[in-house]
């Protein structure tokens, strides 16, 4: 047994965060190391003590191990933790650690070694009789025997990169007639990557679902395995969404590949965490080994709140000699656990990685929902490493309740500031087929065109402005918020048709947009409604009704004549989304970190007389769709414009916001200049709109 009382975690971000908090739990002090950007990060701030070791470039810090030796020495660590990614499978880490004397928390160079290499790793798991994907795993590394092989494996088949990790330096290859290209491709970047070149070759199995064991295994010869996950959920070969158990598995693949994984562990008596995967084919129904990674996972909470282990701890116990006091029959699934990667970036700009400092950080507190985090308020994104920001795991009794879990949870996790891809996890998870079998074409299946933001559905947005304004109709039509009574919107405000007994029966409104008046019927009270949206004009329009809930959970944060904002969540279509809604008078703006826009309504007598005079005075204004700086104004007073045209610029929350003209006609007034700081909802130009002939 060795005593670890100090110990240096050689990473950054939600795992160094991870590691530290299970150090705290077992009494053991936390070193933190941190590049030039990393200076604030939390995982500095949460660190019993940090040590600088180098540039913000990840091989100027996180990746220079002998700065990171260096860093334990100088605090007299007893251990290393390597986290995940960076040097936690480096074999030249582990040899400085054994030079210095100091733990390496994690498996011997030897397990490493073996496993760090495809070829290696294949040919291992076919001496064990494990199945591997059918393929070439040889030495030989000429075009005319890869290709040779190509030709046997038949196409489609996959190169990869033996030292490959992370889907780089992996190609899928049709035909013949490509493999040369790809070939050289695959090599490329394996060398830029890994400093290795090597490939193998694999069928390419079209329907393919990820499958992994969890290992434990201690330095007395004890293996165990803990349970199974399914990571079929990827884009660009990156797990999204994980989960365990594994759903759709037959026990007796289940087993076998427990048993597989299993024999693995034991023939490198495998010491630490590691997890082997599987691909399996959801045609064949036959599964193989594909790889083991000798180290946590990003997805290793999944398995903690199934197993109910902490896995950290146990790397930590089993690094100082502790043996495992579990036999595999205490391993038993509890329910169902999964795990979504939040991340910053756009997934409607081609995932582009945001970078910037989070200004609003809060995370939901619910049953069942964990959050791994690496970043508070004001933290900066930086471009120097990964965008995944936090992970968030929920579990439940069963998938549902876990689906369900994280569904709240992912929205109820406000990030802003830069954008997240939390819109796009929800739309993922809230999609029918989520609960059939999974395969890694998920995406590619559910999202043909690429995955759109809910806020780009016109529909959705409008219909959720339009509720938004009847919901606060009917609130400032009861006599108990006298505040709202006598504004000028409810005298115009929308017309109503009403039942007997005073229930309303259809709500009408009109929206102001470039192309006229759009005519929108809300049935329904109390934030549940029937939408319908008139598509088209006069002859051709056509309706589009769907089913909206609003809820305003808390009271109005702000309500004087004729204003009101606060926060509302909106579920339709089976997604529930928390949104900023402004409304001042007939004019609502929506806003939430992937969302913004701004209508204009009117009621029926403006529809009526809009109708009559061309839409004059109706929507004639341009006014800030939020709080924020004006950047540029286009148009003086007396130019001639035609609606659509950018009237203004404006900067908000880091975004430039153009400020189209409504309305066709000539400017009346322009109230702002470049410069000017204005209020959300400011009148900035007036429009007189040109009559019609
Ligand atoms: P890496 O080490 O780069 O992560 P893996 O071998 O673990 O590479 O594979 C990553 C992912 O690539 C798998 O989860 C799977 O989606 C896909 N993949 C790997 N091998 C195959 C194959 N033979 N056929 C189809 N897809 C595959």
């Amino acid at each position: 047994m060795r005593a670890i009382k100090r110990l240096l975690v050689a990473n950054r971000g939600e795992i160094a965060c991870r590691v530290i908090r299970a150090c705290k739990r077992l009494g053991i002090e936390s070193v933190a190391v941190f590049s030039d950007a990393d200076r604030h990060s939390q995982h500095v701030q949460q660190a019993d003590m940090a040590v600088h070791i180098g540039g913000s470039a990840a091989s100027e810090s996180y990746l220079n191990a002998e700065a990171i030796v260096a860093a334990a020495q100088k605090i007299s660590a007893d251990a290393i933790h390597p986290g995940y990614g960076f040097l936690s499978e480096s074999t030249a880490l582990i040899s400085l650690c054994q030079q210095q004397d100091i733990i390496f928390v994690g498996p011997s160079v030897e397990s490493i070694a073996a496993m760090g290499s495809k070829i290696e790793a294949k040919a291992i798991a076919q001496s064990l009789d494990i199945p591997t994907v059918p393929g070439y795993n040889g030495d030989a590394q000429d075009l005319e025997t890869l290709l040779d092989q190509g030709h046997t494996i038949g196409f489609p088949l996959l190169i990869k990169a033996s030292a490959g990790g992370g889907g780089k330096g992996m190609r899928i290859v049709h035909a013949a007639g490509e493999f040369e290209n790809a070939l050289k491709q695959a090599r490329q970047e394996a060398l830029s990557a890994f400093g290795d070149d090597r490939v193998l070759l694999e069928k390419y199995i079209v329907r393919p679902r990820h499958i992994e064991v969890q290992l434990l295994g201690d330095s007395q010869g004890h293996v165990l395995h803990l349970l199974d996950r399914e990571c079929s959920i990827q884009r660009n070969y990156q797990k999204v969404i994980e989960e365990a158990p594994v759903s759709h598995l037959d026990d007796s693949v289940r087993q076998e590949l427990f048993d597989c994984a299993v024999r693995l562990g034991q023939h490198l008596n495998y010491q630490g965490a590691g997890t082997v995967e599987f691909i399996l084919d959801a045609d064949s129904r036959e599964a193989y080994f594909l790889e083991m990674n000798t180290r946590l996972q990003v997805e290793h909470p999944t398995t903690e709140m199934v197993t109910g282990l902490d896995l950290v701890e146990w790397q930590i116990r089993i690094a100082r000699g502790e043996p495992l006091v579990l036999s595999q029959g205490d391993i038993r699934a509890n329910g169902h656990a999964i795990e979504a990667r939040v991340n910053a970036e756009d997934p409607a700009n081609d995932y582009l990685p945001e970078i910037g400092t989070i200004t609003l950080y809060r995370e939901p507190v619910a049953e069942g929902v964990r959050i791994d985090s690496g970043v508070a308020q004001g933290s900066e994104i930086t471009p120097f490493y990964d965008s995944m920001v936090a992970k968030i795991i929920a579990h439940g009794g069963s998938r549902g309740l876990a689906a369900q879990r994280l569904l709240q949870g992912l929205n109820n996790f406000a990030i802003g500031g830069v954008k997240t891809n939390q819109e796009f996890l929800t739309s993922i998870i809230t999609r029918p087929a989520f609960h059939q079998e999974l395969t890694t074409q998920y995406l590619s299946q559910q999202f043909p065109n690429g995955w759109q933001p809910w806020g780009e559905s016109m529909h959705a947005a409008i219909a959720a402005a339009a509720c938004a304004l009847q919901q606060e109709s009917e609130r400032s039509n009861s006599p108990l918020n006298a505040p709202l009574n006598g504004t000028p919107w409810q005298s115009k405000g929308a017309w109503r048709l009403t039942q007997l007994c005073g229930t309303p029966a259809t709500s009408r409104f009109w929206l102001q947009n470039a192309a006229g008046l759009q005519e929108i019927q809300i049935q329904g009270r109390q934030g549940q409604y029937k939408v319908s949206l008139q598509e088209g004009h006069d002859e051709q329009a056509e309706w589009v009704s769907f089913p909206i809930q609003l809820y305003q959970p808390q009271q109005p944060s702000q309500q004087n004549s004729g204003h009101n904002s606060g926060q509302w969540r909106v579920e339709l279509d089976g997604t529930h989304r928390n949104l900023d809604i402004v409304i001042r008078d007939q004019h609502v703006s929506l806003s939430s970190p992937r969302l913004r826009r701004s209508y204009q309504f009117v009621g029926l007598e403006e529809s009526q007389l809009g109708a009559a005079a061309g839409s004059k005075n109706a929507g004639n204004e341009v006014r800030a769709a939020m709080p924020g700086l004006v950047t540029d104004v286009l148009v003086q007073e007396g130019d001639l414009v035609t609606a659509g045209d950018t009237a203004a610029v404006m900067e908000a929350m880091k975004l430039i916001h153009n400020l189209p003209c409504p309305v066709s006609g000539v400017v009346k007034e322009v109230r702002v200049a470049a410069g000017d700081k204005v209020e959300d909802g400011a009148l900035l130009i007036s429009i007189e709109p040109a009559t019609e002939e």
